[in-house]
């Protein structure tokens, strides 16, 4: 929302943006990604190809998923759960590597390995 607020702030007002937003929305055309008590809005999935993202709390980066794992594994856990799932938002919120803190030791490392 605030990119769109910037691009469009010469031409439109904050009303008439998020009254295009929501019609949007209601059209289909944009979708409402919630992360934490915030939201984003990107192309629905009819617009733009599937995707998640991992997002930086710090930094605010976000960082697309690449691959195909998270889709099959929602597909798995359909079929595990006799659900036929028509629809997912999947957003992963945390600190990317450059805001993360200096690794201490190997405290961290033994966790990772464990799990
Ligand atoms: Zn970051
Ligand atoms: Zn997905």
């Amino acid at each position: 929302m605030y990119e769109l607020y910037e691009r469009a702030r010469s031409q439109l007002d904050r009303a008439s943006i998020y009254r295009i937003v929501t019609l949007f929305e209601k059209l289909g055309i944009v979708q409402r990604v919630n992360i934490g008590w915030k939201y984003k809005i990107e192309l629905s999935d009819a617009f733009a190809e599937h995707h998640h993202h991992l997002t930086c709390t710090s930094c605010h980066r976000v960082i697309p998923i690449q691959g195909t794992e998270l889709e099959r594994f929602i597909k798995k856990l359909g079929q595990a759960y006799a659900f036929a799932p028509t629809g997912h938002q999947v957003e992963v919120q945390g600190l990317c590597r450059a805001c993360q803190p200096q690794p201490v030791a190997s405290g961290l490392h033994d966790a990772e390995t464990a799990a």
